[in-house]
């Protein structure tokens, strides 16, 4: 498939199911041939993000359906996977309550790196990040196809395909180094101490029932500890945080390279073009589907892009966004952003482009994409 992107736009022309979301999948799915990736028996995992309690708008199942029955037509034996964000039990039960289950997709949907997150193997990254942890079932199956919702993110900007397997194909902690070797490398530098303003603390205990972890307690109800050696540096706390009274120290432009960096280490464990992606431009909202809520959109609905090439994906999705209106009524209504704009820059005032022109030096694909409408 080279550098082409196939493209499905999000509104039908005509009332019947060919025009459909589900119809369109599967017309994309075919142009770009799944069997010319994926043989018979060979298993191949369905990554995408399981969503948390409160986060609704996930790629939803019955996408990850017609990826699984496209995959089952060329023999192939799929099952839709991610890594622990949340204790493995307790992620598998959000999936379930985000509706993702076996029912529903049609495939087994198991975590890649253990019910404990720590089943995973260093794989080298880059200047940065050095080696990660990436889970040992995206480490050992030899397909896979990248199910990506796209949206905002207060530290990327812009997630799409690079941010998901980036920080979704790598453990939040390995057995041996800890976060240090997961994906709190990329979230933090240095020993990644927890900072926190008392000052501008509201005391509204949001970070400590977002932690998975039970790593902040409030003593006393007013003094915030919190657990420096059982802390993934996830960020779910800080991300949640409106008064901007916590924070873990961190560098933007090191944080989207190193999503880049990361990206190539979970690719590096596949032979070439034997990962497909496929970005859904739905429910685009502000933020990362790891938040204990969903936002309304702030772009409407603009479709379906499949390709092998991660870069290009991401580029054409990107460019796509760049020609949206803000959404009345949601976040981006109210920041005064101009229609044809860059929403997403002006929600997060992220330069996430750098997460996709980093993963175009380490090699990983090409910005020079050819759109292929259909
Ligand atoms: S979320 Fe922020 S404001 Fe609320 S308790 Fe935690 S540090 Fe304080
Ligand atoms: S970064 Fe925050 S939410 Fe994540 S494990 Fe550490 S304390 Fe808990």
């Amino acid at each position: 498939m080279s550098n082409k992107v196939y493209f499905a736009p999000a509104r039908p022309e005509k009332w019947r199911y060919d025009d459909s979301m589900p119809g369109k999948l599967e017309r994309l799915l075919r142009a770009a041939g799944l069997s010319h990736y994926f043989s018979p028996k060979e298993w191949v995992a369905v990554k995408t993000h399981f969503g948390s309690d409160g986060a609704h708008r996930v790629v939803r199942p019955v996408f990850l359906r017609k990826v699984v029955e496209g995959l089952r037509q060329t023999g192939a034996q799929p099952f839709v996977t991610d890594t622990v964000r949340l204790k493995g039990l307790d992620y598998l039960e959000v999936a379930n309550r985000n509706g993702i289950n076996h029912l529903s997709v049609g495939a087994p949907v198991v975590i890649a790196d253990g019910l404990y997150g720590n089943d995973n193997i260093m794989v080298k990254a880059g200047e940065i990040l050095g080696e990660i942890a990436v889970a040992s079932l995206i480490y050992d199956v030899p397909g896979m196809v990248v199910c990506s919702h796209v949206k905002g993110h207060i530290n990327a900007g812009y997630a799409g395909a690079i941010k998901n397997i980036a920080m979704g194909g790598v453990s939040a902690s390995h057995r041996n180094c800890g976060w240090k070797c997961g994906r709190g490398a990329m979230h933090t530098i240095g020993t990644g101490d927890l900072i926190w303003d008392s000052e501008k603390c509201e005391l509204c205990y949001q970070c400590a029932e977002v932690c998975p972890l039970n790593a902040i307690v409030f003593d006393e109800g007013d003094e915030l500890a919190w657990d420096g050696n059982t802390c993934w540096r996830c960020g779910r706390c800080v991300r949640v945080c409106q008064a901007e009274a916590i924070n873990l120290p961190g560098d933007d432009e090191r944080f989207l390279r190193s999503l880049a960096e990361a990206a190539r280490a979970v690719l590096s464990t596949f032979e070439s073009k034997k990962v497909l992606y496929v970005n859904f431009l739905t429910e685009i909202q502000p933020e990362c589907d790891c938040m204990p809520m969903a936002d309304v959109p702030v772009i409407q609905d603009k479709g379906i892009l499949v390709s092998d090439d991660i870069v290009a994906i991401e580029k054409a999705s990107i460019d796509i966004l760049r020609r949206s209106e803000p959404l009345p009524e949601s976040a981006a209504a109210g920041e005064n952003l101009d229609p044809g704009g860059d929403i997403l820059f002006g929600l997060n005032k992220k330069n996430y482009m750098i997460q996709v022109e980093e993963a175009e030096r380490l090699g990983l694909g090409t910005s020079d994409y050819e759109l292929v409408a259909l």
